[in-house]
């Protein structure tokens, strides 16, 4: 067999490409650099997001799918040939096939713009699959069956809110909200109350270091309540009053203490008036007040999808749980958050960065049992 099968997952933040037979094969943030005049393409991935915010006058490194949506089509069709290039080589004497997971939104006309691209850019066949259906192959969820599963996708440009059953899907959200939107959040926080202006890679490296969709106190109450009793045991024959026990433990979920996280950072900007550079401390509860609206609108995306889902497919859903995948879905507390809010329970699936491309990849290495799933050209 010499036709090589790919499955590429073209995200706002990232694009990661799976190989039949081998898996993820690349990984990389989904940036191009091309020159301001004749739209030439200089670096993609790796070398082009290094680019970012310090290229020369005639260079500019763009995010292509900034929302969640395809903004430019030439510069789409060069970096599939790119990946293309770098998965199968640069001699085209057996074309792949190739997969392309698109978000659910997309119309009817950029679906066949992508399908063309994908086409230009050296595939033998293009096929298509929508994010949500992808993100739920990947997370080992079985979509063909007769029963209600809810996906929830959020990336860095978009979040995907959807109901599967036979292997399509009945309803379905997306709202351009996701890790793009906490990192500005934090961004304005800062500026705010700091009169201290960062960049937007500052503001995500905060969000991953303390970044927590949970007051402390509300995310550990009830790990506490398991350690206090334990400790009482523990200590039922000694002198040790109850008050005292309690009083020295601290308000940290328990995953927390076994990989601490720290309580606040130390931030660089430049200040917004003296234009220098300067320095503060933020805090972790700081953190959580400024990208809870964000958090909120993510929730009342998944919860407008609850509220349309018939009651037929809601009571699985309510039995088996909503899955979350991607990147933003691993932000700390944010399941608990969904959790409370929403009424069911939530958990993020294994390799949530991953569920979309495998399940692209999957898809393609199955297309038969996926078959209703899948447009092709
Ligand atoms: P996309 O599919 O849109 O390319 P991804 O699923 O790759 O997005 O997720 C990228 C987003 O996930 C980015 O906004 C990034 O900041 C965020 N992210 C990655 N790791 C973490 C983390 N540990 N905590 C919070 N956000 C994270
Ligand atoms: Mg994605």
């Amino acid at each position: 067999m010499f036709t090589k099968r790919i499955g590429i997952d073209l995200g706002t933040a990232n694009s990661l490409v799976w190989l039949a037979g081998a898996g993820v094969v690349l990984n990389e943030p989904t940036v191009v650099a091309v020159t301001a005049d004749d739209n030439r393409v200089v670096a993609v991935g790796n070398e082009a997001k290094e680019m970012l915010g310090r290229t020369p006058g005639n260079i500019v490194a763009t995010r292509p799918m900034r929302d969640g949506v395809i903004a430019d089509y030439l510069i789409t069709e060069a970096m599939l040939a790119y990946f293309i290039d770098r998965v199968v080589g640069r001699n085209r004497f057996f074309k792949p096939e190739v997969m392309i997971c698109v978000p659910t939104g997309v119309t009817q006309v950029e679906r066949r713009a992508v399908l063309d691209a994908t086409l230009s850019a050296g595939a033998k066949v293009a096929y298509l699959i929508e994010e949500p259906l992808a993100a739920a192959i990947g997370a080992k969820i079985p979509i063909a069956q007769a029963s209600g599963n809810m996906i929830v996708d959020i990336g860095g440009g978009s979040t995907e809110a959807a109901v599967i059953s036979l292997g399509g899907v009945v309803v379905h959200k997306s709202a351009r909200v996701a890790g793009n939107k906490i990192d500005e959040a934090i961004a304005n926080f800062v500026k705010k109350k700091f009169n201290l202006i960062i960049g937007e890679r500052m503001a995500e490296t905060i969000k991953t270091t303390i970044g927590d969709a949970m007051p402390p106190e509300a995310a550990g109450k009830a790990t506490i309540e398991d350690r206090k009793s334990k400790i009482e045991v523990e200590d039922r024959g000694s002198k040790v009053e109850k008050t005292n026990l309690s009083s020295t433990l601290h308000p940290q979920p328990l995953s927390s203490t076994l990989n601490p996280l720290p309580s606040s950072m130390e931030v660089r900007g430049r200040d917004l008036y003296a234009g220098m550079p300067r320095m503060i401390e933020l805090s972790r509860e700081e953190v959580t007040e400024a990208i809870m609206p964000v958090l909120l609108q993510i929730v009342g995306a998944v919860k407008s999808v609850l509220e349309e889902t018939p009651p037929e497919l809601a009571a699985d859903i309510i039995d088996k749980g909503i899955v979350m995948a991607g990147g933003t879905s691993t932000l700390r507390n944010l399941d608990k958050l969904m959790t409370k809010l929403t009424g069911v329970p939530c958990h993020v699936a294994e390799d949530a960065l991953l569920c979309v491309v495998r399940g692209t990849g999957v898809a393609l290495e199955n297309l038969d049992l996926y078959k209703r799933s899948i447009s092709k050209r």
